[in-house]
């Protein structure tokens, strides 16, 4: 276990919880679990008898994270930045959906990963978060939310905010096993997609675990070419080796894998890109989720008309590739990747 002044109490599975409440009464472990999950303040677990209380602060937070500013959008989206126990910030964004609630949460401060287009990366990674820290985010917001761990506000998570998840593999896993516990949030994990930019020995150890999430691959071009100008993981992992370990999770869990792709100016939206992409993607059970490029201040690249969106969905249609567009959301609060927290601390000087 890391440094135990960091973890909070929504880092601990009940079993763990459990060997620390070893010297009271188990019935406490449960309300103290129930507590966790429900996202309480030490001030708030008035059923608990004070020298527990003061024996669980003095080695753990309460809460792993506390939403430190909300955006309100237009749409129903809610665009938060969550204080962590260290004073570092992340981001996080709410979309409400006709099938359900989808909280997309970040996995790490910062990435390293280096993408041309993400504005997560432009300072490096600053650390990992811990499983605690991913799950508070949804433990948080759907208590905002007006969710109960019954009757949940937030239905489906995607692992899309800052940070490449399968860098931070061992905390991110712990954070699926915590999320889909019966006794807890118990969030399907046929409802949390995991979006990896392609860590292909990592992949296959996700498809290995059982953890049975719907995998993600941002793929982004149809070529290497092309992927190693906006994505320097294409140097180490080829776009072939990415694809071979997609087919091995698909194989090894059943679940469709979903193919990210945005659509960049110049880029990679061409027809001509686009019939590349249908013949990599031939004959694999996958759907591409096509998003147009959000802007980023920082960064020179932007996004393309209707008319070439149209073009290329058309042709991968034509070619036998399912896709769809994915609805940008909040797009007047700061929409894309690390925008928010990029801004934050620009304005107030923190990290
Ligand atoms: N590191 C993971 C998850 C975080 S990013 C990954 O690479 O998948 C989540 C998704 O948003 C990825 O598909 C990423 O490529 C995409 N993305 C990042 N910046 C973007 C931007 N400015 N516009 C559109 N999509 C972006």
């Amino acid at each position: 276990m890391p440094d135990e002044k960091k973890l909070s109490l929504q880092d601990l599975s009940e079993k763990e919880l459990m060997t620390l409440l070893s010297g009271y009464p188990t019935f406490r472990v449960g309300q103290v679990y129930l507590a966790a999950m429900q996202n309480k303040e030490y001030g708030q677990m008035t059923n608990l008898p004070k020298d527990i209380i003061a024996f669980l602060s003095e080695r753990y937070n309460d809460v792993a994270v506390k939403i430190h500013k909300v955006f309100e959008g237009k749409d129903g989206t809610e665009k938060y930045l969550f204080l962590l126990g260290d004073g570092n910030i992340i981001e996080g964004v709410f979309m409400p959906h006709n099938y359900g609630n989808t909280l997309c949460v970040s996995t790490q401060v910062g990435c390293r990963m280096g993408c041309a287009f993400c504005a997560s990366t432009l300072n490096g990674l600053v650390r990992n978060l811990t499983a605690g820290e991913i799950l508070g985010q949804v433990l948080a917001v759907n208590v905002r939310q007006g969710g109960t761990l019954k009757n949940r506000a937030v239905t489906n998570v995607v692992l899309m905010g800052s940070g490449e998840p399968l860098d931070n593999y061992d905390e991110v896993t712990k954070f699926l096993q915590l999320i889909s516990y019966e006794k807890g949030i118990n969030i399907s994990l046929r409802n949390i997609s995991l979006s990896t930019c392609g860590l292909v020995d990592k992949i296959r150890l996700l498809a290995d675990s059982g953890l049975t999430v719907t995998l993600t691959i941002s793929l982004h071009a149809p070529t290497d070419e092309i992927r190693e100008i906006i994505m320097p993981v294409d140097k180490k992992y080829k776009i072939a080796e990415v694809l071979d370990a997609a087919r091995y999770y698909f194989a090894k869990t059943g679940r469709r894998v979903l193919i990210e792709y945005s659509l960049i100016e110049g880029v990679n939206s061409s027809i001509g890109d686009a019939k590349k992409l249908a013949r990599l993607l031939h004959g694999f059970s996958c759907h591409v989720n096509l998003i147009n490029l959000n802007r980023v201040e920082e960064r020179k690249l932007k996004g393309v008309d209707k008319a070439t969106v149209d073009a290329f969905m058309r042709t991968l249609t034509e070619c036998g590739i399912s896709n769809t567009l994915r609805r940008s959301m909040g797009n007047d609060i700061g929409g894309a990747c690390g925008q928010l927290r990029r801004k934050h601390i620009g304005e107030e000087g923190t990290n």
